[in-house]
């Protein structure tokens, strides 16, 4: 056994099907009594049925969450939150508006009620990120950790079979990583490992049927559980080549992840063989890298970057950029290695460990 120091992060979870009617008590277990709800345009009407729930504790709703958190819409959200005299915020939607929620709190402090209905995992982190002049920022500050979560599957159910595919492998991605990272500890691999096996099942079983919700269920407790791995130890070269193509590249978030993540783990194989085991036994296929492939293609998801917008000429801009500020990695950064796994994953072709 590796030695370890594991410290938990305080949220409260709440995972059931039609959750989203138990948020009233959750607002006032938290002593609050006025709710701002975020959304973004898209989530309108998902955001008014929460606030309608509320009933007097709904005190507004800011419907203008953006991808990546531009600092203006951040800067927005909270002078509507301190005009309506907000003492909680309450973030429905996927990552972006988990994101906003976190911008709030950053500064306000403000309690914040978070109800994912996507498999990205922001929830369950003190990570922040925040884009200013096109630059993104990202942080951890433990102030923008959501107090609550709750998750109810059946808000997912209308998250397109294709965005649910690449959200719930961006989810996988994490938990892969995780059972790699220099901070790992016992208790995150056996999260890392579950929240695996349940996203890829669950993720065969939305894409055979969309409105399955034992499926839906099943991915939405994978993402609590890989999300969870995210929030509590650092991730290493997939998650750092994903900021670079999205920050540098502006290539979408959750595909971009699916495409990466067979190759970074092809490059990681031989430093990390006990967790490619792990993520092997969790999918039931002999190899980690070969096997999340197959499952990227047999879930109907892209494979290659070049399909997603990249240019072949980039790569090697991209290869220095993931190589000018060193972090750590099972397996050193060699720019040789690096090059090949970006051309296999631009073209797409299947990593061979
Ligand atoms: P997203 O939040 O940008 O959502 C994409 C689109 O899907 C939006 O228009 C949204 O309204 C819509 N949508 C979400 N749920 C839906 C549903 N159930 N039905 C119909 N439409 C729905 O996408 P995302 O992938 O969840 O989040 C990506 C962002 O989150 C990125 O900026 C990423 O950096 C960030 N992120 C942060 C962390 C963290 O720990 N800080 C973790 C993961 C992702």
């Amino acid at each position: 056994m590796q030695d370890f120091v594991f410290m938990a992060q305080p949220s409260r979870v709440v995972f059931a099907r039609g959750s989203l009617g138990l948020l009233a008590n959750e607002v006032k277990a938290l002593g609050a009594r006025r709710a701002l709800v975020l959304c973004t345009p898209q989530q309108r009407e998902q955001a008014q049925r929460a606030s309608d729930l509320l009933g007097e504790m709904g005190a507004g709703i800011f419907d203008g969450a953006q991808m990546h958190v531009p600092i203006e819409v951040a800067r927005r959200a909270r002078e509507y939150a301190k005009t309506i005299d907000a003492d909680c915020a309450v973030a429905l939607g996927g990552g972006s508006t988990i994101g906003l929620g976190k911008a709030i709190a950053l500064e306000s402090s403000l309690p914040i009620i978070a109800i994912p209905t996507t498999y990205a995992g922001s929830e369950m982190t003190p990570i922040y990120g925040l884009t200013e002049a096109g630059a993104k920022k990202t942080g951890r500050d433990i102030r923008v950790l959501p107090k609550t979560v709750l998750y109810d599957p059946e808000l997912s159910t209308s998250l397109p079979v294709g965005m649910s595919v690449v959200s719930g492998i961006n989810a996988i991605a994490h938990a892969a990583e995780g059972l790699y990272a220099k901070d790992g500890n016992p208790v995150m691999s056996l999260m890392a490992e579950e929240g695996i096996r349940a996203l890829a099942g669950g993720l065969k079983g939305i894409v055979s049927s969309a409105f399955d919700s034992d499926a839906r269920s099943e991915c939405l407790y994978g993402t609590w559980l890989c999300g969870s791995v995210l929030g509590h130890v650092g991730m290493a070269l997939h998650h750092k080549l994903c900021h670079v193509l999205g920050g540098s590249f502006n290539l979408p978030h959750a595909e971009t992840h699916t495409i990466v993540l067979p190759h970074a783990l092809a490059y990681n194989a031989e430093a990390a063989p006990d967790a490619m085991r792990r993520i092997a036994r969790a999918l039931g296929v002999p190899s980690a890298p070969e096997g999340v492939f197959d499952l990227t293609k047999q879930l109907g998801a892209p494979l290659a970057l070049r399909d997603i917008g990249l240019k072949e000429t980039d790569l090697e801009s991209v290869c220095r950029i993931s190589m000018s500020n060193p972090y750590w990695n099972p397996r050193p950064l060699e720019e040789v290695a690096l090059m090949k796994l970006l051309r296999n994953a631009w073209s797409g072709q299947r990593p061979a460990t």
